[in-house]
């Protein structure tokens, strides 16, 4: 079944497949919220670029089935960031999906994309007395990166919860308005999108990359791979770095009654709660049954976990769609936003968003456009951290580990 965001768009499809040999400052591999975010930045740097995608239509793929929560609340991740890298590190994270949310913001209004974003609060809640205190340590730790969060026992969700984290002024929106919007303002400059297009291999030809498609290639001085698993094995390993892992969404008519904010629970099973905008009314999407790609499991059954659960607030609820997906988890819980490799100069990647790509794939477009440009990013050294993780997460091991990758990856 098509998603909820899929769905909302009349007339998906306006591009074309690529059918000749062309050349392009920077050719980007994917057109899902990362590759479109890059275009964004590039071409209102004045690069001509060009996006090939090998779907019939744009961000179809992880970002058309995505819940779409705009914050920087990683579920419980900077007690464990500053365990392992330190607070300076644990800040940088943080800062820069802050600033995602508030670059998003920026896009939207510039351009005038017209995509449900708004303004809402982000909760992390607990309803197992055994994970209470991770809510409080989460908390003092978030609070010691100079960033107020609350705890709190009272939230707008229908239950009672025992305890949750909360940040203000996150956000929301519907990522296929903001994905077409991106695409509209990308052509309407100097970028191109090509669909139906798959790209078979990126070949280093002296100073310039050579990107296959089935019948034609582009030329380009770099490019960015931004399709989400990397197709390529050599070189960058990451298929030793990463692993996929499905969700499942429902959104759900409770007609009529609605609340405030975002929530993902911290205990498992894994629930997460938002409302969306659809025709004339507000669907709840309740995300969840997580799993490691390719593990059995019963389809059906994962679905009725999420609808069991929410049948308990809003028992006569109509579940009008279902749909899953699965997105990339790195092992240390850190994006890989940079080099692909150190043997390949110019070509980047943005990969390892952990269901938290929606900030985390605007903080690697802005990382990786300002290596185009020359420019210095604050928080590059924080996604840098891009190795094969054989050691126990630590400051000194952090270190090891990013000399293990500078030399041999
Ligand atoms: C169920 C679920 C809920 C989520 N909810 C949230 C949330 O609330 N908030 C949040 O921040 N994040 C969330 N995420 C994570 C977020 O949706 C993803 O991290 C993000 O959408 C990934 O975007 P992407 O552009 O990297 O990948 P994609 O959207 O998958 O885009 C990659 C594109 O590359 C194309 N491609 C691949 N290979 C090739 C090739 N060889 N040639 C040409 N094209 C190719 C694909 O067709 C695809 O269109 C969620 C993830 C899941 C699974």
């Amino acid at each position: 079944m098509n998603s909820l965001w899929i769905d909302s768009i009349e007339n998906k499809n306006k591009f074309k497949k690529l059918e000749k040999d062309i050349s392009t400052d920077v050719c980007i591999i994917g057109a899902g919220v990362f590759g479109l975010t890059c275009g964004y930045y590039l071409v209102k740097q004045g690069y001509n670029v060009t996006i090939l995608e090998k779907e019939h239509e744009i961000a179809s793929k992880t970002t058309g089935h995505t819940t779409a929560k705009i914050t920087s609340q990683h579920n419980l991740i900077y007690k464990y960031l500053i365990d392992s890298l330190g607070k300076v590190q644990a800040k940088k994270y943080l800062y820069a999906n802050q600033e995602a949310i508030e670059n998003i913001a920026k896009i939207v209004k510039d351009e005038k994309i017209d995509c449900d974003f708004e303004r809402t609060d982000s909760y992390v809640y607990t309803r197992d007395k055994d994970e209470l205190e991770k809510i409080r340590l989460e908390r003092k730790a978030v609070n010691s990166l100079e960033f107020t969060s609350e705890f709190v026992t009272e939230t707008p969700l229908p239950f009672e919860v025992l305890g949750a984290i909360k940040f203000s002024n996150q956000a929301q929106f519907n990522p296929l308005k903001y994905a077409y919007g991106l695409a509209d303002k990308i052509t309407k400059g100097s970028g191109e999108i090509y669909t139906d297009t798959l790209v078979q291999n990126i070949e280093k030809e002296g100073d310039y990359f050579i990107t296959y498609t089935e019948n034609n290639k582009v030329k380009s001085k770099y490019v960015i791979l931004a399709s989400h698993y990397p197709f390529i094995d050599r070189l960058g390993y990451y298929f030793l770095k990463m692993y996929q892992s499905t969700s499942y969404v429902i959104a759900v008519d409770t007609h009529g009654k609605t609340f405030d904010g975002i929530y993902i629970n911290s205990e498992i099973p894994t629930f997460s709660y938002r409302f969306a905008n659809y025709k004339d009314k507000k669907l709840l999407l309740v995300g969840g049954s997580d799993h490691k790609t390719g593990s059995k499991i019963d389809l059906s059954n994962a679905y009725k976990i999420l609808e069991d659960e929410v049948r308990k607030y809003f028992p006569d609820c109509t579940v009008l769609y279902k749909w899953n997906t699965e997105d990339c988890i790195s092992l240390d819980k850190i994006p890989y936003i940079g080099e692909f490799s150190n043997l390949m100069p110019n070509m980047y990647i943005g990969t390892g968003f952990n269901k938290w790509g929606m900030t985390s794939s605007n903080v690697a477009a802005n990382i990786i456009v300002d290596k185009i440009l020359g420019k210095e990013n604050e928080y590059e050294d924080v996604f840098k951290n891009c190795y094969i993780s054989i050691f126990p997460t630590s400051t000194i091991s952090f270190k090891i580990k990013k000399i293990l990758y500078l030399h041999f990856l």
